[in-house]
């Protein structure tokens, strides 16, 4: 296939040939020959595919009738509203799961990290359903699934043996949730997140929602525990939500030990929240990395999956501004969510594998101020979607059936 007539993010243009699934070569505009598929990109932009840090596969009503929104001030009380009203969701996972991931590829992302609901109410159930999705559209999405114990790890009985037994069955990574906040025993989940990894082999991303001080204090502790154990890069905090309401004195202390132990740090960006501070962060060293989190789901009724969306968020609420600044907010839907999730960076470059989205857009700033509709979609050098709508081969896959 050679998509010509591309505009590449550093502002030249190319004709793109693409074979065995990777960008086989850049070549001057009209210097490319060959009997294959041939694409007018007429001056598109060409972009490497976006990675979704952190959404919840199982917990999307995507798909699905909107269900009213139930108030619940805190985690705890969020967590009782969604164990209540899980099953009265119209579909079940694998389609709700599925039609998400068909939305998400055609807005252009092809890798994304899921966390999935471990508890004693479902025991495994929303993984085995996700690990299906995952195998049905294994062709067009890089699916990282964390074994996430969303109603605690001490406090539900039997968390331990759940999360162990997820990660057999297919799980990727160790989930966490607010040590201090939610478990009240920030040594008896760490030692059993930690000891986990140890044991198994496995990294770990924890959702961190504790704020100040506290909260400070657990990502001085997670870094410790990553660089004994020596999980250095394989380690991620979801919110980190202290990083944003502490002193500048002890945010430098914290984020020095996160540099040193490697652990990145995911960021949503909600608007009401206080928030890691981008900019600094990546000055200190820490990688930064976006997800949407909750899409249309049981914690919020919002959510698109959309990815340069997100970039365009964080960019705002962090006064991201300069077309320098505002390639930053883009690295964090690509190259740094690649590295905070340990894939291969996908680049427009010959060599790297062919996962692309062309947009009609200028640069690569233009492309977060305007968020141009995805005029194309690549995965693998097979077209996935082509302005907002899935291929037929994507498209003809059925979500697997419930058990
Ligand atoms: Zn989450």
């Amino acid at each position: 296939m050679i998509l010509a007539n591309a505009r590449l993010p550093d502002g030249n243009f190319a004709d793109v040939e693409i074979g065995g699934g990777l960008i086989a070569a850049l070549h001057a505009p009209g210097g490319a020959d060959g009997s294959g598929e041939r694409i007018d990109l007429a001056g598109a932009l060409l972009l490497p595919a976006f990675v979704d840090g952190h959404i919840h596969l199982d917990k999307t009503h995507w798909g699905a009738p909107r269900l009213p929104h139930v108030e619940g001030r805190v985690v705890r009380e969020r967590i009782a509203a969604e164990r209540a009203q899980r099953h009265s969701v119209a579909l079940s996972v694998e389609a709700r799961a599925s039609a998400l991931i068909r939305t998400l590829i055609a807005n252009g992302t092809t890798s994304v990290r899921s966390h999935v609901d471990i508890d004693n109410d479902i025991g495994l159930a929303n993984l085995e359903a996700v690990l299906k999705v995952r195998e049905a559209f294994r062709d067009w999405i890089d699916i990282q699934l964390v074994a996430f114990p969303q109603s605690g790890v001490t406090t539900e009985k039997g968390a331990s043996d759940l999360i162990a037994s997820a990660l057999i069955a297919g799980a990727d990574l160790i989930g966490g949730l607010d040590p201090a906040g939610f478990d009240n025993d920030v040594k008896g989940q760490l030692d059993i997140v930690f000891g986990l990894a140890e044991a198994l082999g496995k990294g770990i991303d924890i959702h961190l929602h504790d704020g100040g001080e506290t909260g400070a204090a657990e990502l001085r502790d997670i870094a410790a525990r990553t660089i004994a154990a020596g999980l250095h890069g394989r380690v991620a905090v979801s919110h980190a939500f202290a990083l944003g309401s502490i002193s500048s004195d002890l945010f430098a202390k914290t984020a020095e030990a996160l540099a040193r132990a490697e652990i990145a740090i995911m960021t949503s960006c909600p608007p009401s929240a206080p928030v890691p501070p981008v900019k600094a962060l990546r000055e200190r060293g820490v990688t930064v990395f976006a997800g949407s989190d909750n899409i249309r789901d049981c914690w919020s009724p919002f959510g698109n999956g959309d990815m340069l969306d997100r970039a365009a968020i964080i960019a705002q609420r962090h006064e991201m501004l300069t077309d320098s600044e505002l390639e930053q907010a883009f690295a964090l839907v690509t190259s740094e969510a690649d590295q905070a999730l340990g894939r291969p960076h996908r680049e427009v470059r010959a060599g790297a594998v062919a996962d692309l989205v062309a947009v009609d857009a200028a640069s690569v700033a233009d492309a977060v101020v305007d968020r141009p509709p995805r005029r194309l979609v690549i995965r693998a050098g097979r077209i996935a979607a082509e302005r907002g709508v899935a291929s037929g081969a994507l498209a003809s896959i059925e979500h697997p059936r419930a058990d």
